[in-house]
């Protein structure tokens, strides 16, 4: 996913709060209605011998006409039966990332928007502490793909590494092109900040060396498979972590942007696909193996805890949310 930088409305927003607290008055006035906060963001779940935490980093609003291949009438139909909120600026969308302990191992599944967008984003940092994480003991820090939504995470506002002693793990494929001042010459205006925001989000970990990109057949963290599901970006991955007992996590990242949709039709494309057929493909190779395996699914943008199961219905997919259980081990 990705979406153009909304600073300008941040400081808007940041000056009218400064202005209010120098004038010694209430941050909201009475005219305006308060801040609906909810309860913290985290959501835990035992799969074999892990303990997944999901992490919500907030909600992101895609334009209706970024979702491509599909008539409006029908995409309208889509949304309005799964009563998907939509406003002007959009498709509500939620963005997650997903922490996975397996022992004193704390592996973490894409790092959120930190201070990249607007105020409706960038709550991982909090969430993970109020789940009761550190992240300096995160050790491994596994990216789906290098949009900002996945990795301005990473750092501090300071530039300074947000999991100062994890490994990060991206595809060679993905670093290659995001990573590349020559390609963000070639691409289209609006894509050029994207790969300011993946390099600066990277840096302290490369300058550590401890940015690992990886390809086919590479060594990677034990319990780890990277699926190549490419097309989304050029190395977009899918991670399997393995829990034991026959059970696996399958973290797909953007495999699916438009849950109302493009699980009943999954070639419905999104228009920050780089390559669209290839996305298209890949979705239906993920949707048939969460299918086949019954394994659990973590989604990048599915609602927040963004986690279940797929099923086949009728000719498409449909999307099963995890039921609120309690996790072994976890004190009262
Ligand atoms: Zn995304």
């Amino acid at each position: 996913m990705f979406m153009l930088s909304r600073n300008a409305r941040r400081l808007v927003v940041h000056a009218a709060l400064l202005a209010c607290a120098a004038a010694g008055g209430p941050v909201v006035s009475a005219a305006e209605p308060a801040a609906f906060e909810q309860v913290p963001g985290y959501y835990r779940q035992a799969i074999g011998e892990l303990r997944v935490t999901a992490l919500f980093d907030g909600v992101a609003f895609l334009p209706r006409a970024h979702m491509k291949d599909i008539a409006a009438k029908r995409a309208a139909g889509l949304l309005a039966w799964s009563y998907v909120p939509e406003q002007a600026a959009g498709i509500q969308t939620a963005v997650n990332a997903y922490l996975v302990r397996r022992g004193d191992s704390r592996i973490l599944v894409d790092a959120g928007t930190a201070d990249c967008f607007g105020p409706t984003l960038g709550r991982i940092g909090a969430n993970l502490r109020s789940a009761g994480e550190r992240p300096e003991d995160v050790d491994t820090v596994l990216l789906t793909h290098a949009h900002p939504d996945h990795l301005c995470g990473l750092v501090k506002p300071d530039g300074s590494a947000m999991y100062p002693n994890a490994t990060v793990w991206l595809a060679a494929e993905d670093a290659r092109y995001w990573l590349d001042p020559q390609v963000q010459a070639q691409a289209p205006q609006g894509l050029r900040p994207m790969f300011d925001m993946a390099r600066r989000a990277v840096a302290p970990y490369e300058a550590a060396g401890r940015l690992k990109r990886f390809a086919a057949g590479d060594a990677l963290p034990s319990g780890v498979r990277a699926l190549d599901t490419g097309g989304h970006t050029p190395g977009h991955t899918s991670w399997v972590i393995e829990g034991g007992d026959g059970q696996q996590l399958l973290v797909w990242g953007d495999v699916v942007h438009f849950h109302a949709v493009q699980f009943v039709q999954p070639e419905v494309s999104y228009e920050y696909d780089t390559d669209r057929r290839r996305a298209v493909a890949s979705r239906r190779a993920m949707l048939a193996l969460a299918e086949r395996s019954g394994a659990w699914v973590a989604g990048a943008h599915l609602p927040f805890p963004g986690m279940g199961h797929v099923r086949k219905e009728g000719g498409g997919y449909r999307w099963i949310p995890a039921e609120y259980s309690p996790v072994p081990g976890e004190a009262k």
